[in-house]
């Protein structure tokens, strides 16, 4: 098939032409745009042949490198390159041609911005030697011991060992991503499991969230009232205790996930007992089983009468999910958060699943954790909930979080109450730190503040470079996207909200808005109210505001947002803010252009105008119609058609009524009408108008809660 393809003329002839440029300049491949091209051109020259055409493009441009041989093949220059090209085979003529071959215009092959590099992540520990840095990262000892040297350290053997923040700081300034591995030495002690709850829409996780937590020890110690502060602990009679995470759905989890924060051990499945598996209990279901975390199902609402536990059971049993029932070893209970039944049986259930999983952490030296929520607080600063994954964090520690550091001021529990320490599995509110982290952020104990400072920089520059880098590759992207949607405009946005959680998955969200006409670029993010910067920088770049869950904004900050023309939405439900900027999106996209009828008209009579002078042109022929179908406008080209062939198109020259110049004219009415160029009217003709209309995009939402924009 492929054969067959190259031996077709015009495609043949594009071909080498394209080959030999690039041959001649000494180019060894073609760009996607260049080799687009000669596939669009091969399907636009023969349409009639286009479905079977497309193997043969791709067979053709996935050989394309090792085609110098398919290239030679056919012609004499090809001797230049040494090859021995094969025998010429006879052509066959083609017949019925109409149209002269097309010759394909040369497109220079586009240079490809090589900017994307592959991330690279090492394992770094602590006492690791220089030659270990070195093999991981692949970098010469010399030009390790020249990075520890501006550090002001140095290191003269490769045999000797550094520490793991030194470690991490050469990494980085070779542009490598490091992951800590921390030493399971020490004295290993049971520890708490860590749950997240996740499940379908609806179907109840902030309702038994809510219920839990009623039972957890920061509701008992502080007379009921809680704080949402990303977690909570659930004390047993038995003296066990479980910790909830508290943002529910798999966009927190998998947003943490990808931040390399593993800190579920469990997850509680929600399934409403009146509504069954749906695609968010699948996707739950995935995230789960990617992350290799167990699952406990937690049947819902079985207070209502619709209820059918047995339903769901079922369905999740042919979801492949190993029920206990059904012989596997997933745990089913049937609980209404409403009622608050059943409550009791899951925190067994989890507790259970923990003594199976036989969870242990080291309890000594420096704690590793993790940033579950961060916010900040007017009179205490930035604040960071945190789950100690090992060791012990204590306050007074110097430590870097993410990009930031800080000296933990102090530690308060769920309950808010001061802790000198924090254990593993154990949520604490993390003080002192001087800039606000994102959750999944890993907690990193250091000696001093100065080696806190280090590693802070450290990273925030890495961050930056990456943030660079990706820009200039989302630019690449953006680059060659343009050349086949060429009107792709911009829309900037700030997203402001209550907590990280919530940033990050207000950001996910809009980002899944993105398409081919609108490119949702997220400028700014931050957890708070709405400041002036935020109106500054709205300003600066044409933003919308979004601001999630957060409170009003004050009176001066409206006025200012007005008075820049600065569109700020606020929203409480994440569907409702999706919607609005959908339907944003929407208007903002140029749309596409597509030409529609717009009227049909009958030829009922041809009127002709001679004896004009020279100066004022040839002949006109006029054509007396009656419009039959919608409407006709004077802008609009017209298409004339005769037993339903089309004879002509062209603009309209004139259109009167009455005599009278007019713009548009409706069905029903009489109108003469000149086609420029055109003196071939009948009488029974018909005449199309067809005009150019803009289509936009629609916005698309899903029953499973998802949104697009389709173009
Ligand atoms: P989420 O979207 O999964 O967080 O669901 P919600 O917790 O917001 O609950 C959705 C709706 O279901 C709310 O109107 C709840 O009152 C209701 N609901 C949740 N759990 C139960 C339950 O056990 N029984 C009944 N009857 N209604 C429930």
């Amino acid at each position: 098939m492929a054969w067959r393809m190259l031996r077709r003329k015009e495609f043949h002839t594009s071909l080498l032409n394209l080959a030999f440029r690039a041959d001649h300049e000494g180019k060894k491949h073609f760009s996607n745009g260049a080799i687009g091209n000669l596939a669009r051109f091969c399907r636009s020259d023969r349409p009639k042949h286009a479905a079977s055409c497309m193997p043969s493009n791709h067979f053709i441009i996935r050989n394309f490198h090792a085609g110098v041989y398919m290239l030679t093949w056919s012609r004499k220059k090809e001797d230049v390159v040494g090859l021995k090209a094969p025998k010429k085979e006879k052509r066959v003529k083609k017949e019925n041609r109409t149209q002269p071959p097309v010759e394909a215009r040369y497109v220079a092959p586009k240079p490809k911005i090589a900017t994307k590099s592959p991330d690279k992540t090492v394992e770094i520990f602590d006492g690791m030697t220089l030659l270990d840095l070195s093999k991981r990262t692949g970098a010469y000892i010399s030009r390790l011991q020249g990075i520890l040297a501006d550090l002001g350290e140095k290191v003269e053997s490769e045999f000797d060992s550094i520490n793991i923040d030194l470690a991490e700081l050469v990494a980085m300034e070779l542009g490598v991503n490091t992951r800590r591995m921390h030493t399971g030495e020490g004295t290993n002690e049971p520890r708490p499991a860590v749950v997240t709850v996740m499940g379908h829409v609806d179907h109840g996780k902030t309702s038994l969230l809510d219920a839990l937590r009623q039972t957890s020890v920061a509701a008992k110690e502080a007379g009921g009232i809680t704080q949402h502060i990303g977690a909570f602990v659930v004390e047993m009679p038995s003296g066990a205790s479980i910790t909830f995470l508290d943002t529910p759905g798999h966009a927190a989890f998998s947003a943490m996930r990808a931040r390399g924060a593993a800190v579920t051990d469990i997850v509680v499945l929600v399934v409403a007992a009146d509504d069954g598996v749906m695609p968010q209990t699948l996707e739950a279901m995935s995230h789960a089983k990617a992350a290799n975390v167990p699952v406990v199902v937690a049947i819902n609402k079985c207070d209502k009468s619709g209820a059918d536990p047995e339903r769901v059971r079922i369905q999740l049993g042919s979801e492949g999910l190993l029920l206990e029932d059904m012989g596997g070893d997933v745990q089913v209970v049937e609980i209404s958060a409403v009622a608050k039944s059943g409550l009791d049986k899951l925190e067994e259930a989890l507790l259970l699943q923990a003594e199976m999983m036989d969870l242990k952490a080291r309890i000594d030296g420096p704690a590793q954790a993790f940033v579950v929520e961060a916010r900040v607080d007017r009179g205490r600063g930035p604040l960071a909930t945190a789950i100690v994954k090992s060791g012990t964090l204590v306050s007074g520690q110097h430590i870097v979080v993410g990009a930031e550091w800080g000296r933990i001021r102090s530690l308060r529990d769920t309950a808010g109450k001061i802790t000198e320490s924090a254990k593993p599995a154990m949520p604490v509110e993390i003080e002192g730190l001087r800039g606000l982290p994102m959750a999944g952020d890993d907690v990193v104990v250091v000696d001093s503040e100065e080696r806190a400072r280090m590693l802070s920089q450290g990273r925030k520059k890495k961050q930056e470079k990456d943030r660079l880098r990706k820009i200039d590759e989302g630019m690449a992207d953006e680059l060659e996207i343009k050349e086949e949607t060429p009107e792709r405009v911009e829309m900037p946005i700030i997203v402001k909200a209550d907590v990280q959680g919530s940033v990050q998955a207000v950001t996910d969200a809009l980002r899944s808005l993105n398409s081919a006409q609108v490119f949702v670029n997220v400028v700014h993010v931050g957890v708070g109210p709405i400041s002036q910067h935020d109106i500054d920088l709205a300003q600066a770049c044409g933003a919308y505001i979004v601001g999630f869950n957060i409170r009003t904004p004050p009176i001066a900050i409206t006025q200012a947002a007005a008075r820049a023309n600065i569109k700020v939405l606020l929203h409480k439900v994440i569907y409702h803010l999706l919607e609005e900027m959908g339907r944003a999106i929407v208007d903002k996209a140029p749309g596409t252009a597509e030409t529609q009828v717009s009227g049909e008209a009958e030829v009922l009579n041809i009127f002709e105008l001679k004896g004009r002078s020279k100066s004022k042109g040839p002949d006109i022929k006029i054509a007396g119609c009656r419009i039959t179908d919608g409407h006709f406008s004077k802008s609009g080209t017209m298409r004339l058609l005769r037993s339903g062939d089309i004879v002509f198109e062209g603009p309209c020259s004139s259109l009167k009524r009455e005599k009278q110049d007019a713009e548009t004219i409706e069905k029903g009415n009489d109108c003469g009408l000149v086609i420029q160029d055109c003196d071939d009217f009948q009488v029974g003709d018909v005449i199309q108008c067809l005009e150019q209309v803009i289509r936009k995009p629609k916005f698309i939402s899903t029953q499973s809660g998802s949104v697009r924009i389709e173009c």
